[in-house]
Order: structure tokens, then C-alpha cells, then sequence
């Protein structure tokens, strides 16, 4: 093997090297990845799902197992006993927005 084939492989290489290099960390990470973004997933809150206030479980309103009409809004609710729940107390289901981590309780110093 000459001097200049073992340059021209060295070459190849290097530039093949790059080139792999740039496929994975460069603009060809995005054509490898194949993971676009755009366009809705269609799944848990696809259609006419709405949520259960009290638990939080989606609920289909074509098959909730209940339902309650609160300041002319309807709720729906994945079992009647959660609909009791509601009904007994609307604005303590319907401010807590958020109902992960809710139990805190404040600043405790000690
Ligand atoms: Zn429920």
C-alpha cells in the first residue's frame, strides 16, 4: 500500500466518521429520529371527553354513569357516588383545578 491510498483511506474515514457524526448529534438526528410533532395525538382527550371533577378520570359523556348540572354547566362523573360528592360540594371540586399535590398544608416551620 502506497502513501497516497492510505491518505485517500484516511479521508474516507475521517470524513465518514463526520458524516455518521452528524447523522446522529446534527440535522440528520431529526430525519433519523422520525418524531414530528406537529399534528395532534389522538388520545386520552381526543374527542368529547370531558373529566370527572371529583377524581379526575375522564369520563365519555355519551357513557358517563352520571351527570350534574352545576351553574348551567353540565358535569359528568364515572360513578353516582362521585356525583354525590360534587353535588354535596361543587366549589370545592371545581377551584381545586389541579387536583395532584393538593394536600400541602401551607408553611410548617418546625
Ligand atoms: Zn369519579
Amino acid at each position: 500500500m502506497d502513501k497516497e491510498s492510505i491518505q485517500s483511506l484516511l479521508g474516507i474515514l475521517i470524513w465518514g466518521g463526520l458524516f455518521v457524526l452528524m447523522m446522529r448529534y446534527g440535522c440528520g438526528a431529526h430525519i433519523m429520529g422520525g418524531h414530528g410533532h406537529h399534528g395532534g395525538d389522538k388520545g386520552a382527550d381526543g374527542g368529547g371527553t370531558t373529566k370527572d371533577p371529583v377524581c379526575g378520570m375522564s369520563v365519555d359523556p355519551q357513557h358517563a354513569a352520571a351527570a350534574s348540572v352545576h351553574e348551567g354547566k353540565t358535569y359528568y362523573f364515572c360513578s353516582p357516588s362521585c356525583r354525590d360528592k360534587f353535588e354535596q360540594a361543587p366549589q370545592k371540586y371545581l377551584s381545586a383545578s389541579a387536583p395532584e399535590g393538593g394536600e400541602h398544608g401551607g408553611h410548617h416551620h418546625g
